[in-house]
């Protein structure tokens, strides 16, 4: 934790193959000298990436980062996710990201035994009792599958009920909407910790991909500046740094409780990024 009190994450994937496994180890290595509070692995949903994810869990805890397993419930039978759990919990893990995920195209309808994240959440507190710090997912813009604001809100309360410590968002670039999910929360009397997700700007066609999958919005004033760079990588980066650090200081100033930060495995942004946000 940092002299604030509040707690700075990094969230890293499993690698797909030889090149991309020693980037990674490259990054995790670079980021060991920011000290994050924890680092986190995803996991693709249906088990598309479960060995991974544990080999990528082992290899970050090898490195000495106190590590979160991401582990999602959609397409998965409840004894896979046990063996998964008792694995983790063998192996010193005290933090889980419990999420529903979502299948990847071609995998079919069979959505398993568990329908949303509340159901993992609810599944892992009956099955590890309080062992496990659980984190879920919120979306200050709203879940794109989400019918209304109010239910989508209602949804998250029910995964606090179920058993959850505390939340990141999915990444937004409006802070206002982040503080007004966070008062919605408060004014039900849910006061979790809800850490602000933060993506870093890179590359403007990848984030316009992400953004239209995940339902996070990209101000028009952003989208307009970007598509003036064209292909000037240098000056995406420049201006991506000064938006981004510019939010991350508003979040913190007004109160967010720390930040977790999509590394999407590159050292080198998420390091000049934290140099400039996280207090010392
Ligand atoms: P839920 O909380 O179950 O919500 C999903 C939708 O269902 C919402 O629209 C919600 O309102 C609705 N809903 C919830 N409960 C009910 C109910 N009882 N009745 C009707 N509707 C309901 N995906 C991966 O595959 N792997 C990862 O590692 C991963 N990591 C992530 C980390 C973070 C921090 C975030 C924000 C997202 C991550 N995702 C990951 C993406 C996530 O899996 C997707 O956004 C997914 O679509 C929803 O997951 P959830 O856990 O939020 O689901």
């Amino acid at each position: 934790m940092s002299s604030s009190g509040k707690k700075f994450s990094l969230e890293f994937f499993p690698p797909r193959d030889i090149a991309a496994q020693e980037k990674l180890v490259r990054s995790a290595k670079q980021m060991q000298a920011l000290h994050p509070d924890y680092v986190s692995v995803t996991f693709g949903a249906g088990g598309s990436t479960r060995s991974g994810t544990v080999e990528t869990v082992r290899m970050m805890q090898n490195l000495g980062f106190d590590t979160a397993p991401h582990l999602s419930c959609i397409g998965a039978a409840k004894a896979e996710l046990a063996e998964l759990l008792d694995g983790y919990r063998a192996q010193g893990v005290r933090r889980i990201v419990a999420l529903r995920g979502d299948l990847p195209s071609g995998m079919g309808g069979d959505s398993g035994e568990m329908r949303h994240a509340r159901d993992l959440v609810a599944f892992i507190r009956e099955h590890s009792g309080d062992h496990f710090h659980i984190e879920v997912a919120a979306y200050p813009e709203m879940h794109p599958q989400s019918l209304s604001a109010r239910e989508d809100l209602a949804h998250f309360v029910d995964k606090v009920k179920a058993g959850a410590d505390s939340a990141i968002t999915q990444y937004f670039f409006n802070a206002d909407a982040y503080f007004d999910f966070v008062d919605r929360l408060q004014a039900q009397g849910v006061d979790i910790p809800v850490i602000p997700g933060i993506m870093p700007i890179t590359n403007n066609a990848q984030l316009a991909r992400f953004s239209n999958m995940c339902g996070a919005e990209i101000p028009r004033w952003i989208r307009l500046r970007l598509a003036d760079f064209g292909d000037d990588r240098a000056s995406i980066r420049a201006f991506g740094l000064d938006v981004v650090s510019q939010l991350c200081g508003r979040l913190l100033e007004r109160g967010a409780p720390g930040l977790h930060f999509y590394t999407l495995n590159n050292a080198e942004v998420t390091t000049a990024l934290w140099g400039r946000v996280v207090p010392r």
